[in-house]
């Protein structure tokens, strides 16, 4: 895959920063599996945000956040409930 190196419309994991993308995977698996969602809910939750118009190059522009890390979270929630009702 060509990675992107602007694209408002790209999740980090597709985006030509490699440090960026290091440090969130690395966030994402510091947290305990308690506090982690599913891969399954994951993989919904930031199909969602590719298709949302706040996404940009990884970042939601509602809340401020990279949603490869708050998507991961049990506790993260989308600003606008896009993910509510998301289930395995
Ligand atoms: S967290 Fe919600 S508002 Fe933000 S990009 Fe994802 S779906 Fe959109």
């Amino acid at each position: 895959m060509v990675a992107a190196k602007h694209c408002k419309k790209c999740l980090l994991a597709e985006l030509d920063n490699e440090k960026l993308l290091a440090d969130v995977r690395q966030a994402v698996d510091r947290l305990s599996e308690r506090d982690r969602v599913s891969e399954d809910i994951y993989s919904k939750r930031l199909a969602v945000c590719k298709e949302c118009d706040y996404l940009s190059e990884g970042t939601c522009n509602a809340c401020g956040c990279y949603v490869e890390l708050r998507a991961a979270m049990k506790m993260g929630k989308c600003p606008y409930s896009k993910w509510k009702g998301l289930k395995e």
